[in-house]
């Protein structure tokens, strides 16, 4: 039995597990690596295992960094099967195609570039026809169901709290009668947060392998986001500016949608909110399928007339013509994508509301560096969106503790419910912040924890109880 670390090591995204248990061979996650050029190399690199002779995979969630190469392993010969949870099942379908759009449209870009040049342009990562081949392998497994995918494999998806349908995989290995336990974490959610429930708590396991994107800080605990959202909903109200947000349009824009209806009947305001991205009304559409995965609250939401994603004051827009009608209208609320305002329809949005005074816009999300939403946060007065310079004149708010990751006390929270394991394994994280979790597992939690670095191989043995 043994574990290899392909991805995310020693950084948050390209998570990917190449695991052997006796005779079976399988990948738990396969995820795209994202950020700069660098980064995005690393998706073309072959990889360190042949596809087509995997015997299955496991999903933790459908997050891009998690699922994103999936359509390039089906490309190079895998078939299957996929288990993950139904929801999951819903959304890599919509997302693996948005992505397959997107790697096509670069591509086309690159090759535009290449043949002025003179020379010839690499194909894309991968086409919308090799992501369209994906959901037929997907396989649904219910939450706390075990599964056997191979003799000796048993896996057992918990519920991880952060996004809709995601999961920590805890599998059950035996090989040559010796058995061993190993937990994925995934990305592990945070308490509290609207429309899907609480990471579930597990207690035993001889291998963690655990995720560290915020090992090194801690989010605001003190609802104040809420509070800061409903004083600039009523401001615009009063005054009858916009509130622009650029949002991801899996999780991000259902969670806001939440709180906008809270936040409109708890003060009565009228006012219209447009969701104005094909994406995100795709993934809406999802999240009415998938109400099983709600908590208590949310399914109670759900019931009073309107619900959740249809009072009366929600609008959807998917043509571009709807898109552009936005353009005329005052005091409004917009979510659209991309989330850091550097793609998509929400540089419309800004181009026609950053100039105006009035208007407000809200940054709820995670902003790389040389985006257009990080220029905005860093206060830059003056913005270039579509050749045009366009003055910056709007509020400009952030509300970072939005966020669907646990921060590092959550982390260590989750994790001191676990006798501890044999050995834990940290990825999924910057190293600065893996190693300051590490810090506090072994001081305060008295765990054994590595930092895993890309390509090693851990040995499962049996741990004796
Ligand atoms: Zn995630
Ligand atoms: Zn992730």
């Amino acid at each position: 039995m043994d574990l290899q670390v392909c991805g995310a090591a020693r950084e948050v995204t390209g998570s990917c597990y190449w695991m052997h248990v006796g005779q079976a061979s399988f990948l738990v996650d396969c995820g795209m690596h994202q950020g700069g050029d660098k980064e995005e190399a690393l998706n073309f690199a072959p990889f360190l295992f042949d596809p087509a002779r995997l015997d299955f995979m496991l999903l933790t969630h459908a997050h891009i960094d998690h699922s994103g190469l999936i359509p390039r392993l089906v490309k190079e010969g895998f078939s299957g099967p996929i288990y993950t949870t139904a929801a999951t099942c819903d959304l890599v379908e919509i997302m693996l195609l948005d992505s397959a759009h997107i790697q096509e449209m670069e591509s086309e870009w690159r090759e535009r570039k290449a043949r002025r040049a003179g020379h010839r342009a690499a194909e894309p990562l991968y086409t919308q026809d090799d992501a369209r081949q994906v959901p037929r392998l997907c396989k649904a497994v219910e939450y706390d169901k075990p599964v056997e995918p191979a003799p000796g494999v048993t896996a057992v998806f918990h519920d991880a709290g952060h996004i809709l349908g995601s999961a920590f995989i805890e599998l059950r290995l035996e090989d040559h009668g010796e058995k061993a336990l190993i937990l994925f974490s995934g990305d592990v959610g945070k308490p509290d947060q609207p429309i899907i429930r609480d990471p579930e708590i597990v207690e035993k396991t001889d291998y963690l392998v655990m995720e560290s994107t915020y090992g090194d800080r801690d989010h605001p605990h003190d609802g104040r986001p809420v509070q800061e959202l409903t004083d600039i909903l009523k401001d615009a109200y009063r005054t009858g500016g916009n509130v622009i947000i650029p949002a991801f349009a899996v999780g991000r824009t259902q969670e806001l949608l939440y709180f906008l209806r809270q936040i409109s009947d708890e003060h009565q305001l009228d006012m219209p909110v447009y969701v104005d991205s094909p994406l995100a009304v795709q993934a809406t559409q999802v999240f009415r399928r998938h109400r099983e995965d709600f908590d208590d609250e949310s399914k109670k939401m759900l019931e009073e007339p309107g619900g959740i994603f249809d009072w009366p004051q929600l609008h959807y827009t998917t043509t571009a013509d709807e898109s552009r009608a936005l353009n005329e209208k005052r005091g409004v609320v917009i979510i659209s994508a991309s989330g850091m305002a550097d793609a998509g329809r929400i540089k419309h949005h800004l181009k026609h509301n950053l100039w105006r005074p009035e208007a407000h816009i809200v940054i709820v999300g995670y902003q790389a560096e040389n985006t257009l939403g990080r220029r905005l946060l860093e206060g830059d007065k003056r913005v270039r969106i579509f050749g045009e310079e366009i003055a910056v004149q709007a509020h400009i708010h952030e509300l970072s503790e939005l966020s669907a990751h646990a921060d590092q006390s959550q982390l260590v929270s989750w994790a001191s419910h676990f006798k501890p394991p044999k050995l834990t394994i940290l990825t999924h994280g910057e190293l600065s912040a893996a190693m300051t979790l590490q810090k506090i597992l072994e001081e305060r939690l008295h765990f054994n924890v590595v930092i895993a670095e890309k390509g090693e191989v851990f040995e499962l043995t049996e741990v004796l109880r």
